[in-house]
């Protein structure tokens, strides 16, 4: 199968002309274009533009909303219950995201949750946009409808892929991102796996026979090699990462970002896909008048990267860094999609009824 590269401004302008066809405002449409072009620069394929179809389809059936203004259903000075209404989440997540930013700004410490909110995409964004104001976050989230994953010790699904993310903001430097799927894989890389792209790491799957695999029939069943993917059809689960302590801190996403938010923790019957997110921010400037710690995180990281490497030519890296080294590559040089996301992303501007003329500029 082979790639197209597109310019990550050409292709946030395409996807946003695709969503404002859809029947989002210009302003919603170019925030849908720039997160999930985002996720492509950092590496994270799965939470790009190869949700465009999802997405649009999901605007046509009105499980997602357009241009949604949150409800503050709770307001203290230093909490925010926000319900998104099930709006996009690169609409809804921001404004969580900014309340809880002038919360923290003005009492030194908030906590947000965010419920029924559209997909929120990479996590690590939110935390990018708090550490751009100089704030500490730490995110839980899970995926409420989305039930693919067992837990330790188990085999039948009873998790979403519930990501977990820190930032830690540093001056004139790239902030600190730790941002992953509580699963072995995210979903998306099964779905790869499924048509004939890179395999999951062995074991990154379970069956129901408590087998660990690498078999992507056990998320989605049978399947053709062009055919639409249902992972409601597989009869085994991802696995949790880091055995019984992944596993825990997975529960804790679906009873934080889940429970306590309003979304729910997972549950197969609730039908209608969720974000839920509970989220704190910390400003170091009030818990460390003394300014102790931008200049510890400094000795920190450069002892934490003097460690030698356990294999030839290795290195250390530090969260967020091959994000931003993805980034840095993949904006000068483009981004790369299969063939067949591309095909589905015209597909989309088609269906939406995107002028031919304006998709075959994007294909040029
Ligand atoms: P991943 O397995 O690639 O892990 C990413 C994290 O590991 C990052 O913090 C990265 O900087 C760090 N990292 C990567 N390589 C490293 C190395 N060699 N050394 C040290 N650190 C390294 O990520 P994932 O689990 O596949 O998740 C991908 C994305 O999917 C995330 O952005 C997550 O927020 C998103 N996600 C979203 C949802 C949702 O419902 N919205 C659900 C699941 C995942």
């Amino acid at each position: 199968m082979g790639t197209v590269t597109i310019k990550a401004k050409a292709l946030e302008a395409f996807v946003a002309d695709i969503f404002v066809a859809a029947g989002c405002s210009r302003e919603e449409g170019e925030r849908i274009g720039r997160y999930l072009v985002s996720a492509n620069l950092c590496g994270h394929d799965s939470h790009g533009v190869v949700r465009v179809p999802r997405y649009a389809s999901q605007k046509r059936n009105g499980t997602v909303v357009a241009d949604v203004t949150v409800d503050v259903l709770v307001d203290t000075p230093v909490i925010a219950v926000v319900d998104g209404k099930y709006g996009f989440g690169q609409t809804v997540t921001p404004q969580a995201v900014r309340i809880g930013i002038d919360k923290c700004k003005r009492a030194g410490l908030s906590a947000v949750t965010l419920r029924n909110a559209g997909h929120v995409g990479r996590v690590g964004d939110w935390a990018e946009m708090a550490a751009a104001e100089g704030l500490v976050s730490i995110h839980f989230v899970n995926a409420s409808g989305s039930v693919l994953v067992a837990p330790h010790g188990g085999v039948d699904r009873r998790f979403s892929t519930a990501p977990y993310c820190v930032g830690v903001p540093r001056a004139g430097q790239e902030p600190l991102i730790l941002d992953f799927a509580t699963s072995v894989v995210a979903e998306g890389k099964v779905l790869v796996a499924s048509q004939g792209g890179k395999k999951v790491p062995d074991g990154a799957l379970i069956g129901p026979d408590g087998q660990p695999s690498a078999d992507p029939h056990l998320l989605y069943g049978d399947y053709t090699p062009t055919g639409p993917r249902d992972h409601s059809k597989g009869k085994g689960a991802i696995r949790a990462f880091g055995e019984h302590k992944g596993s825990g801190l997975a529960f804790m996403c679906e009873l934080l970002g889940g429970s306590l938010s309003g979304t729910g923790a997972t549950d197969p019957g609730r039908g209608r896909f969720a974000n839920g997110m509970l989220s704190f921010y910390v400003d170091p400037k009030v818990l460390d008048p003394q300014g102790f710690f931008p200049k510890d995180i400094a000795r920190y990281v450069d002892f934490v990267r003097s460690s030698r490497p356990a294999t030839a030519g290795g290195e250390i890296l530090l969260p967020g860094e091959a994000e931003a080294r993805s980034r840095a590559r993949r904006l000068v040089e483009g981004v790369p999609l299969p063939d067949d996301t591309w095909a589905a992303i015209v597909e989309t501007a088609r269906s939406v009824g995107l002028d031919e003329r304006r998709i075959q500029q994007a294909t040029m």
